[in-house]
């Protein structure tokens, strides 16, 4: 076994294990079998990543090149992505358990933002400002140094690329630490920036826990901020530690999105919306739809239909291309999200459809959870108002427009919300209202790399992607340049 585990970098040397014989074992999560091991990062291994990391930054050519040859760096990496594209994906179907389709899109993005980046930092322009006196004055972006991005399992290559694409192109060092349930393609991504021309040392990958590498990396001294994404409980450690330092923090969190079918919508429509919006990755996402309110005037007819779409669902191998929802990430996981319809359940709530793991079959060799539609539960109940992050939605009826802004926004997180809707003054209306990152109106779960993303409450802080994406891993420095006509007065 020792000798399948695959290294991770630390400058030029390759790290086997640094402790002892420390792995990480990935396990497929559709059959229990095990999908990699790589060499398990210890916090000794952080100091030097940041010594070696800050060696980079100051003395290696990178923040100095001239941001279009350090745009063609970037461009190299996302064609380099792309040409690897396939095996990449198989990986990560092996690590995450996602159906085919979603891990190929999962690298596409992952190309996408390198290429987005690589043409922001060629087009990127610092500001003049106006001057007060005899002088010009400008605002520069400049990097901060040496970064932590920490990153959770559920879209691995993704993730790693929305931090370490905008941090590179605004000039700094990365230090990547991704999930331990999900731990190769960061050691890829790595070596395909290294081959596409990306200096030794401006990104490292260290596969380890969040309790040790993770902790460490945010309280390290040499590191200057920190892009998190992943639950809000950890978020909140992770704040609390960069509140003590003084450092900024990039948080992305967890969600409970309100999904909102007005009576006059499109219902065909908004019932394939509400269904992909939360059995889409089998709910494993920080957008997921995961509370529905529905008008009551079509609740019954909706809620019908709704069953019957949720029953189609075809749950399956991840390598099989008919397949729309695969496993769960872990046993842990997919018994979490069971315990959560037993909670349900003993809240009052009513399973009209799933509720179950499959036991039956290959699909009883994996970590699988069906499709689960819950009503009769009030938004205080917990499985309403906690992040179950699977493949459960919990469905309440509403009165009127003031009513469901009140259900939507009686919830701590603010990540996203989706409205079905013929009615567009309405949409506007509800949608200045909803206490959300983003919303979708008549469309659900649409992202892409130009518009920015993040959370409201505590969801998140900061925003990734688009313009703001870079600007989150630069401070501003400004310049006043002289232009006096005489020497200056007291
Ligand atoms: P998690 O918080 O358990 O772990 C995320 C990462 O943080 C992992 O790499 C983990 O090792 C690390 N970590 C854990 N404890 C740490 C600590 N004390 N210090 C530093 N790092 C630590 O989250 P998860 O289970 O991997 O991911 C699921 C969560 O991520 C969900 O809540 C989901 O909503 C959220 N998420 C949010 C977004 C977003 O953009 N808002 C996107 C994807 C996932």
């Amino acid at each position: 076994m020792q000798s399948s585990v695959k290294p991770f970098r630390l400058g030029s040397q390759w790290r086997t294990a640094s402790d002892g014989d420390a792995v990480i074992s990935s396990i497929n999560p559709a059959d229990g079998s095990v999908a990699g091991v790589v060499a398990r990062a210890t916090p000794r291994d952080v100091d030097e990543a940041v010594a070696i990391a800050w060696d980079a930054f100051r003395n290696k050519p990178w923040r100095k090149l001239r941001p279009d040859q350090r745009a063609s760096i970037l461009y190299e990496i996302s064609r380099r992505l792309k040409i690897e594209r396939e095996s990449l994906a198989r990986l990560q179907m092996l690590d995450s358990g996602k159906p085919w389709k979603e891990c190929l899109n999962m690298v596409d993005s992952a190309s996408g933002h390198f290429r987005y980046y690589a043409a922001v930092c060629e087009t990127w322009q610092n500001e003049m400002t106006s001057p007060r006196g005899e002088y010009f004055s400008m605002a520069l972006a400049e990097p901060f140094g040496v970064i932590a991005a920490i990153t959770p399992w559920n879209s691995p290559i993704m993730n790693e690329a929305q931090k370490a694409a905008p941090a590179l192109a605004a000039g700094n060092a990365v230090l990547l630490k991704p999930s331990e349930e999900t731990p190769q393609l960061a050691l890829e991504l790595v070596r395909i920036c290294m081959e596409a021309g990306l200096p030794e040392g401006l990104l490292t990958a260290l596969p380890g826990y969040g309790e040790d590498v993770g902790a460490a990396l945010v309280s390290h001294p040499g590191v200057r901020m920190v892009s998190f994404t992943g639950g809000t409980e950890t978020g909140r450690l992770i704040a609390r530690t960069a509140g003590e330092r003084l450092i900024p923090v990039g948080l992305e969190l967890g969600g409970k999105s309100p999904h909102i079918v007005f009576e006059d919508a499109d219902l065909e429509r908004a019932v394939a919306g509400v269904v992909s919006g939360i059995f889409g990755s089998a709910g494993q996402s920080c957008v997921a739809g995961s509370r529905l309110f529905v008008q009551k005037s079509i609740y019954g007819r909706f809620m019908k239909e709704l069953v019957t779409r949720s029953q189609a669902v075809r749950v399956g191998l991840p390598d099989d291309p008919n397949t729309q929802m695969g496993p769960l990430v872990s046993r842990t996981h997919r018994d979490k999200v069971a315990g959560y319809v037993d909670i349900a359940r003993s809240e009052g709530g009513k399973v009209l459809v799933g509720g179950y793991a499959p036991d039956e079959g290959p699909l009883a060799r994996g970590w699988f959870y069906m499709p689960t539609v819950i009503e009769g539960l009030d938004n205080k109940a917990r499985a309403v108002r906690e992040e179950i992050f699977g493949p459960v939605l919990v469905a309440l009826p509403f009165e009127d427009e003031d009513d469901v802004i009140a259900q939507a926004n009686d919830t701590p997180y603010g990540l996203a919300a989706g409205m079905w809707t013929a009615n567009y003054a309405r949409a506007w209306r509800v949608a200045r209202e909803i206490e959300a990152g983003s919303v979708w109106i008549n469309t659900y779960k649409q992202s892409h790399i130009a518009t920015p993303f993040g959370g409201f409450k505590e969801s998140g802080i900061g925003r990734e992607k688009g313009l703001h994406g870079l600007r989150l891993y630069t401070q501003v420095k400004s310049l006043y340049w002289g232009m006096h006509e005489k020497p200056m007065e007291l």
